[in-house]
């Protein structure tokens, strides 16, 4: 992620989580851009396909998908 796309994402979000809306300057650390289509299930790199995103945000995020693509595995060996 470049400095400049995360200038432009923070400043879409008002430096708020797009998930949660937790406002940046709470946190000690800049928020994360993330991918909502990540770039392993073919998202592009586009400002539509960027959220502004906190920390926490973005690990539940990593879970839930990592537990979908456990889901469609295991669908994938039932067929
Ligand atoms: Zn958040």
């Amino acid at each position: 992620m470049t400095h400049l796309q995360y200038t432009l994402v923070a400043k879409r979000a008002k430096h708020r989580c797009e998930y949660c809306h937790a406002p940046e300057i709470i946190f000690n650390l800049a928020f994360e851009v993330d991918h909502i289509v990540p770039l392993s299930r073919k998202g592009e790199d586009k400002p539509e396909n960027l959220a502004l995103s906190c920390r926490i945000c973005n690990l539940h995020k990593l879970a839930r998908i990592e537990r979908v693509g456990c889901v469609t595995l295991t669908l994938t060996h039932q067929s």
